[in-house]
């Protein structure tokens, strides 16, 4: 059996929740991170229909987008739809796990679904913000172990550099120790001073990973008292950011790309901030979720349209005054989590033998139908 305090920490290396917005309650919602998962439920919103849904299905962790929890509640009143709702994943014991900024901001995540789904080439965040430092692991390996040593740390997540997997390097030298009286030395006696052809090997590791790399490590290395050190690389961060902003492969009218942004998201409609449907664009800002307050920084880089969700009236003014355009796809659009976590959970649960099933919500949670 597995805990979910083991899945989550698979997927708090990918989007660690330092790299969540300030005051955004991402996390453990409800329940225990102790619970041995049986079903996993991937969904965008935690609702009382999507509850409902796990509880057919016999789920008992959900992990969901949206934290459930967003407004502290006062009371426990039941006549409360919510709080209702609270009580049915307690009384089900069904845990739920939110991932919200840390999911939008992370390389690979929620914004890079987005963008990727329009072709959008050469991006970069539109807000950038966080950097969080790479380390370096040193370690000393006698020759005869280095190879399984490199592949632990491999499959615990170490030395990945961009597309790359399993990056190290080597020197060989010499290791020289004395072991005690009490000692059970892997190689040589207590009391006898040995020199071993050793292996140093240098692997990169990325933020959130350190504990677990070192876990593994220690579990393959053969020794009794295995001699390693980690630095910090100073210049060289992990860079995080909120939106994306990129060029589409060419360029196309306003009202192409609202046609087009229909069909690749599946929406019932959008809303199209312009002055001239006709006008050419081509670098394009987009920021899944309620963007509207940060359409100023796709104006600063240089975005011919900006593309986000739950835009107002008055924003919308402003955008329009500014020469900007913008469509407005809905909150909705981030139901592209959905098929994307799965197959992302569905790797790591190759890779670390994880046995319980993972489905997706089938519930669309969007509250608006246009007609
Ligand atoms: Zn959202």
């Amino acid at each position: 059996m597995t805990k979910a305090a083991a899945v989550i920490e698979r997927f708090e290396q990918f989007a660690p929740q330092t790299i969540a917005e300030k005051g955004d309650p991402v996390g453990l919602q409800l329940g225990s991170l102790t619970t041995e998962i049986k079903k996993m439920m991937i969904t965008l919103d935690v609702r009382p229909e999507v509850v409902a849904e796990a509880v057919k299905n016999k789920v008992n962790f959900i992990f969901a987008h949206h934290p459930a929890m967003f407004h502290p509640i006062k009371s426990f009143d039941l006549a409360v739809p919510q709080n209702q709702m609270y009580a049915e994943l307690l009384k089900h014991q069904i845990t739920v796990y939110g991932a919200h900024t840390n999911l939008d901001n992370a390389n690979g995540g929620m914004n890079d679904w987005l963008a990727s789904a329009l072709n959008l080439q050469q991006t970069s965040a539109l807000l950038p913000k966080r950097e969080l430092p790479l380390q370096q692991l040193v370690v000393y390996v006698p020759q005869v172990a280095a190879n399984s040593v490199r592949q632990a740390l491999s499959a615990a997540g170490a030395g990945t550099i961009g597309e790359y997997q399993g990056c190290s390097y080597s020197t060989d030298g010499t290791g020289r120790f004395l072991p005690g009286e009490k000692t059970h030395p892997a190689i040589g006696q207590p009391l006898v001073a040995s020199s071993v052809t050793e292996e140093k090997i240098e692997v990169i590791i990325r933020p959130n990973q350190a504990a677990k790399v070192i876990k593994a490590l220690l579990a393959a290395h053969p020794y009794e008292e295995p001699v390693y050190y980690l630095t910090a690389i100073h210049g060289l961060n992990e860079k995080y950011g909120m939106g994306r902003v990129g060029n589409l492969p060419q360029e196309m009218t306003i009202k192409e790309l609202a046609v087009f942004c229909k069909r690749v998201f599946n929406l019932s409609g959008v809303r199209v901030v312009a002055p001239d449907l006709h006008r050419l664009v081509k670098r394009v800002a987009i920021l899944g979720g309620s963007g509207g307050q940060f359409y100023a920084a796709a104006v600063k880089a240089g975005a011919d349209i900006y593309l986000t969700g739950d835009l107002s009236y008055h924003t919308a003014h402003d955008i329009y005054a500014s020469q900007l355009a913008a469509i407005d796809l809905g909150h909705h659009v981030e139901s592209i989590c959905k098929p994307q976590l799965t197959k992302l959970f569905n790797t790591w649960k190759q890779e670390n033998n994880w046995s319980f099933p993972i489905i997706q919500s089938k519930i669309s949670t969007d509250p608006f139908q246009f007609f």
